[in-house]
C-alpha cells in the first residue's frame, strides 16, 4: 500500500455523511496538539495533507483521504480535549464519534496519538474504552518521542503498555517521532496489515 498517494476525499459531521461503507479504512485520533497532523503528513510524505483537517470549519469534522487504491482510506478524526466547546457540543460530538467507531463496518482499526510526556489522559482512556468495547484494534503512537532521551522513552512505553494490560489483545503501543522520522516503518506495516488482512 502506498501511503504517499493519499488525497482528500470528503468531510463528514455525521455517520450518514461518510463515504460509502465499503473497502477498508483506518482512523487517526488524538487530543489536540498530540502531533496527529504531523504524523499524517510524515506518513503520507505530504507536508500539507492534514492541513485540510485544520482549516476553519473542518476541525470538528471527520475527514476522509483515499489512497492509490480507492478501496483504502485514512480517516482523520477531530482533535479532542483542547477546544473550548460547550458541554452540549461535546456531547453531540461524542455521540457522532462513538457512532462512527461502533457502526462503521469498513473501519479496521484506530490509531490513537498521545504526547509521550503526558499519555492516557481521561479523553484518551475514553477512546481506548470505546474502541475496546467495539472490538476494534487500537494502536497507540507515543508521539514526540524525541522530546525524551532514549531510556526515558523506553520506560514510558513500558509504563503505558503495563497500564493497558487488561486490553492487550486489542491494544498495542509504539514510539513515534515525526521530527526524527522514528517509527514510520512500524506504523506503515501495521496499517498495511489492517487494510489488507
Ligand atoms: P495536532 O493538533 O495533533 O494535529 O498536532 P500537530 O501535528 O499540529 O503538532 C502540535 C505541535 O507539536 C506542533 O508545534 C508540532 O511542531 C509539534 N510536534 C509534532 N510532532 C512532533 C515531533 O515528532 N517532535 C517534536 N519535537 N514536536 C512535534
Amino acid at each position: 500500500i502506498n501511503f504517499h498517494s493519499a488525497r482528500f476525499l470528503k468531510s463528514a459531521a455525521r455517520l450518514d455523511q461518510c463515504p460509502e461503507d465499503t473497502g477498508a479504512e483506518v482512523a487517526f485520533a488524538g487530543r489536540s496538539n498530540a502531533g496527529k497532523s504531523s504524523a499524517l503528513n510524515t506518513l503520507t510524505r505530504q507536508n500539507k495533507l492534514a492541513r485540510t483537517s485544520k482549516t476553519p470549519g473542518r476541525t470538528q469534522l471527520i475527514n476522509f483521504f483515499v489512497l492509490n487504491d480507492p478501496a483504502f482510506r485514512i480517516v482523520d478524526l477531530p482533535g479532542y480535549g483542547f477546544a473550548k466547546v460547550s458541554k452540549e457540543t461535546k456531547k453531540d460530538w461524542d455521540y457522532h464519534l462513538e457512532q462512527y467507531l461502533q457502526e462503521r463496518k469498513s473501519l479496521q482499526g484506530l490509531i490513537l496519538l498521545m504526547d509521550i510526556r503526558h499519555p492516557l489522559t481521561e479523553f484518551d482512556q475514553e477512546m481506548v474504552e470505546w474502541a475496546y468495547e467495539s472490538g476494534l484494534p487500537c494502536h497507540i503512537l507515543l508521539t514526540k518521542a524525541d522530546k525524551l532521551k532514549f531510556g526515558a522513552a523506553k520506560t514510558q512505553l513500558l509504563k503505558v503498555q503495563k497500564e493497558l494490560t487488561r486490553h492487550r489483545e486489542l491494544v498495542t503501543v509504539q514510539l513515534f517521532s515525526s521530527l526524527k522520522k522514528q517509527g514510520i516503518d512500524e506504523l506503515s506495516e501495521l496499517l498495511s496489515q489492517w487494510l489488507v488482512p
